[in-house]
């Protein structure tokens, strides 16, 4: 079965999204979900709803961001600078945009196998609470998503910082390194993916994440991408100077 591309946290950044598209290939993914927030911060979310829209991507979740565009939410737990982005976003986006936005899905699952179970769960935050937005910081809280979840491996995105956890019976909960997580028996995982467009885990690469069914194992991916271009396009339209700043060092 062909490996999957696992994209979240885009924010608009279409140089960011180009790239990892490109990797993603380069990989030989043929599947793409999406774990939302396509839009705010950057300068290009018409160029990434639009570029999500015509990839063939089996699950594209909502973000608190895209909910915030499509007008379901207010940003009034945003800080200024997420707040003046966003209501900048909702203003470049056309009614039908909002609409697609609005009418995406908070949680999801995926079967690995042609017709089997649900076995990776897929949500913005976390499966525990999604319209809630909470924030899967360490142990604890994936503990509590992988039982909300009921699935083996469990896929977020939403604090922008790569991170994985595995749980299991005799360890509990515990945090291990994510560049590589291979499916162990009786154990269960939750894997943050990273950020697309907007790393804040002091990589300034654009983070994804590969999940190669066959195999087991979930890979995150840093790339390469033309920094200065988002930079610069965000300055241009006149957002605040700090979210092209904060670019270049991924924070
Ligand atoms: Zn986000």
């Amino acid at each position: 079965m062909g490996r999957i591309a696992v994209l979240s946290d885009i924010h608009a950044n279409r140089e960011a999204l180009e790239a990892v598209l490109d990797d993603a290939r380069a990989r030989g993914c043929e599947r793409f979900v999406c774990l939302g927030d396509i839009v705010g911060y950057g300068a290009d979310p018409v160029v990434c709803l639009e570029m999500l829209r015509s990839l063939p991507c089996e699950v594209v979740l909502l973000g608190n961001h895209d909910a915030v565009a499509a007008g379901l939410e207010e940003p009034e737990s945003f800080n200024d600078l997420a707040a003046t982005a966003i209501l900048w976003t909702r203003r470049q986006l056309a009614p039908e945009q909002w609409d697609w936005l609005a009418g995406l899905p908070l949680l999801a699952g995926l079967s690995l196998r042609a017709e089997g179970a649900t076995d990776v769960v897929l949500a913005h935050a976390s499966p525990a609470a999604p319209a809630d937005w909470p924030y899967l910081w360490g142990p604890l809280e994936a503990a509590v998503a992988a039982d909300a979840a009921g699935a083996p491996l469990v896929l977020v995105g939403h604090t922008h910082q790569v991170a994985a956890f595995r749980i299991d019976r005799e360890e509990g909960a515990r945090r291990v390194t994510p560049r590589e997580v291979r499916s162990v028996p009786g154990s269960r995982h939750v894997i943050n993916v990273g950020s697309v467009g907007q790393p804040r885990d002091g990589d300034p690469r654009a983070a994804y994440a590969v999940l190669d069914p066959d195999a087991g194992i979930v890979t995150i991916r840093r790339v390469d991408y033309d920094i200065a271009t988002a930079q610069r396009k965000i300055r241009d339209v006149g957002l605040p100077v700090e979210l092209a700043d904060r670019l270049g060092v991924g924070r």
